[in-house]
């Protein structure tokens, strides 16, 4: 119906995005997962219709911006607006033990920072004008701790020696954005939050992560379902602020 709340959460066919996806569907909230295999994106639909969640999939390869105004165009004429956008969809190159800062290569740093900072950049400039049709757009840019200045800085800190310089990197540069884009529309209804979810079981983070996918999505519920009072341009992991 016309007064649902449409969400949008990119790399929703599996790990965070699609347990994102799930948790937003039972709200009551209509979901559109962005994949970009649509082969996985229907078996991903296909899971949460079991789960009582209605979702569609739609295709969307964060590293092809022309699929960014398809995906503009298809929301407009379904939908009409965008209430909540889920910048999900991440890579991490580096490998699970990491990687000399002096050996990351210049394409390893392009392949990361396409996926996970201009893709971001892009689609979110593309959907914009439909989150501005929503009466409380929501913007949600996971990040990670892995992207935290501050702590990758401060001796003693356990990412101090983190070797993972490409993500890390790039997940900076997603925070930057999330700071000027907040900014930027501070006197819109839309806030824009940088989330970490947490070290979570998902094929990224791997068997020993700590927490369970579950809980890995609670902080992208919490900023993408934010009451008009919360925060805009903060860096959060399950409600509290994290260092830039
Ligand atoms: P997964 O590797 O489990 O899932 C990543 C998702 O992103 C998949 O759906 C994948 O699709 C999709 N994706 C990757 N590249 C593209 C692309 N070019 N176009 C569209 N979709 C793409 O990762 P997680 O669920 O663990 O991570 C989700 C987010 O959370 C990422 O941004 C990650 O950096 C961040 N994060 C995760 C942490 C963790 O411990 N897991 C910790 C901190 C941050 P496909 O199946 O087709 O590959």
């Amino acid at each position: 119906s016309a007064d649902k709340k449409v969400a949008l959460i990119t790399g929703g066919n599996k790990g965070i995005g699609l347990e994102t996806a799930r948790q937003l569907g039972k709200l009551g909230i209509t979901v559109l997962i962005g994949v970009r295999d649509v082969a996985k994106g229907e078996a991903a639909v296909a899971e949460l219709k079991k789960d009582g969640v209605e979702a569609r999939a739609v295709k969307l390869d964060v590293d092809n911006s022309a699929d960014y105004a398809e995906v503009a165009k298809f929301i407009a004429r379904d939908y009409g607006h965008l209430d909540i956008l889920v910048n999900n969809a991440g890579i991490m190159l580096d490998g699970r033990k990491g990687n000399e800062t002096t050996k990351t290569s210049k394409e390893l740093l392009q392949k990361t920072f396409n996926t996970n900072f201009f893709a971001v950049v892009g689609l979110t400039q593309a959907l914009l004008p439909l989150l501005k049709k929503s009466l409380g757009g929501r913007i949600v840019n996971l990040s990670s701790i892995l992207g935290s200045n501050t702590l990758h800085a401060t001796p003693g800190s356990f990412i101090y020696d983190a070797k993972t310089f490409a993500y890390d990197a790039s997940k900076a540069a997603l925070n930057s954005f999330t700071i000027h884009l907040a900014h930027e529309l501070k006197d819109t209804k839309i806030k824009v939050n940088s989330a970490h979810p947490g070290w979570v079981k998902t094929e990224m983070g791997g068997e020993g992560a700590q927490l369970d996918i579950e809980t890995g999505a609670k902080t992208s519920v919490e900023l993408a379902t934010l009451q008009d009072s919360g925060p805009n341009g903060e860096f959060l992991h399950l409600g509290k602020p994290l260092p830039w």
